[in-house]
């Protein structure tokens, strides 16, 4: 079986800077808010070309915190709208409305499976006050007509930037583009740590204050709280591990690539529409996308076949229980994604040999 995605040996690259990285922290007795911490933060922040990194428990946190320091701030208040493309992980919209704040969904493009920028101008009301992007499975979302919008409408722009780590934009990494960036280290995140792990880059000064007074717990002084904040903390260990494979990070991504162009260049089943890339800096393949309209038949047939493949995401935001009181909306292009979509396995540890094989299983797939 051709695993979807290998964690066990992307650790393995990795392991013996890894088990160092841990026993350092290990002996060192400190294990939050210490020196790997604060040395990830600097080196990460450097890494995507912002002024400041703060490191926190997980992605979700990383967005929700960016949009309550806004609120904080009185930058945004409860009720305020944040444009958001409808096809997103949950994670983002959870962040939004967890806020008290309104998610007003845009359609993306069927075949970048980004954001649509034309769609974005129509869905403007007098209480919008950010356009959270999403990096979505890799991809740059981010276009000119996206920045022109949010400065003619005096937008905060915030990149979701959770699947895209190491992404760019002309000369730009993806998460120093906009106001405030949300970066996750989920494992199977293309910079995973080993457990959750988030961050937050800004060029803002005031609002990464904000952001790590309120990520502990809203205290600057200790036993002085000028919030209700959260406990929202990177480990001292994660932060180490996360040191080590930063380091190896556009390796990998290239790695990604190479094999992304493969797949793009060797499957050619007329039923199989390929993910569409212009710009090979502006994707990282975190997820590698292709859409069918007989989807459960080639996913069964991948199965079989001894390929492990997966649907990001079966069911968008908008039809899920947790958003009843959407499931009336309709957004027939995000509906169609979520119909149509699988995610053929990708990483930089899949094989040439691997690579073949779901390029073949594919291309051998019954023709209707
Ligand atoms: C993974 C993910 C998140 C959340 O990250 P966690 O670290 O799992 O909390 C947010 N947005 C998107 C698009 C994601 O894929």
């Amino acid at each position: 079986m051709i695993k979807f995605l290998d964690i066990q040996k992307i650790t393995e690259l990795y392991s013996s800077e890894i088990r160092s990285a841990a026993s350092r922290v290990i002996d060192s007795g400190w294990y939050l808010l210490g020196d790997e911490v604060s040395a990830f933060e600097e080196e990460y922040a450097n890494y995507i070309g912002a002024s400041h990194c703060v490191g926190v428990a997980n992605g979700l946190d990383a967005l929700r915190i960016i949009l309550r320091s806004y609120i904080e701030l009185g930058v945004m208040n409860e009720g305020d709208e944040i444009i958001v493309p409808a096809n997103t992980f949950i994670a983002s919209i959870i962040a939004i409305t967890d806020n008290r704040l309104v998610p007003v969904f845009v359609e993306p493009d069927i075949y970048t499976f980004q954001i649509d920028d034309k769609k974005i101008e129509a869905a403007l009301t007098s209480k919008t006050k950010g356009v959270m992007i999403v990096h979505l499975y890799g991809q740059c979302a981010y276009t000119e007509n996206i920045g022109q919008i949010c400065k003619k409408h005096n937008l905060k722009l915030i990149e979701d930037n959770a699947q895209a780590v190491g992404c760019r934009f002309n000369n730009q990494v993806t998460g120093s583009i906009g106001d405030a960036a949300g970066h996750s280290f989920y494992p199977g995140k293309n910079l995973g740590a080993l457990g959750d792990g988030g961050a937050i880059t800004t060029n803002d000064t005031s609002l990464a204050k904000t952001v790590r007074t309120l990520a502990n717990y809203g205290s600057k002084v200790k036993y002085n709280f000028e919030y209700q904040g959260y406990n929202s903390r990177l480990d001292e260990i994660q932060a180490a591990f996360l040191r080590v494979k930063l380091k190896g990070l556009n390796k990998d991504n290239e790695r990604r690539k190479e094999v992304a162009k493969f797949y793009i260049n060797n499957i050619t089943h007329p039923e199989v529409i390929l993910p569409n890339v212009n710009d090979w800096d502006a994707h990282v393949f975190h997820l590698f996308i292709i859409r069918s309209s007989r989807r459960d038949i080639l996913l069964k047939h991948l199965t079989e076949n001894g390929v492990q493949a997966l649907i990001h995401y079966p069911v968008p935001p908008h039809k899920q229980k947790a958003y009843i009181y959407m499931n009336n909306m309709v957004y027939p292009i995000t509906e169609k994604i979520h119909n149509e979509v699988i995610s053929l396995p990708i990483s930089q540890v899949i094989s040439n040999e691997e690579a073949s094989i779901v390029v073949e299983v594919i291309n051998k797939f019954s023709k209707n």
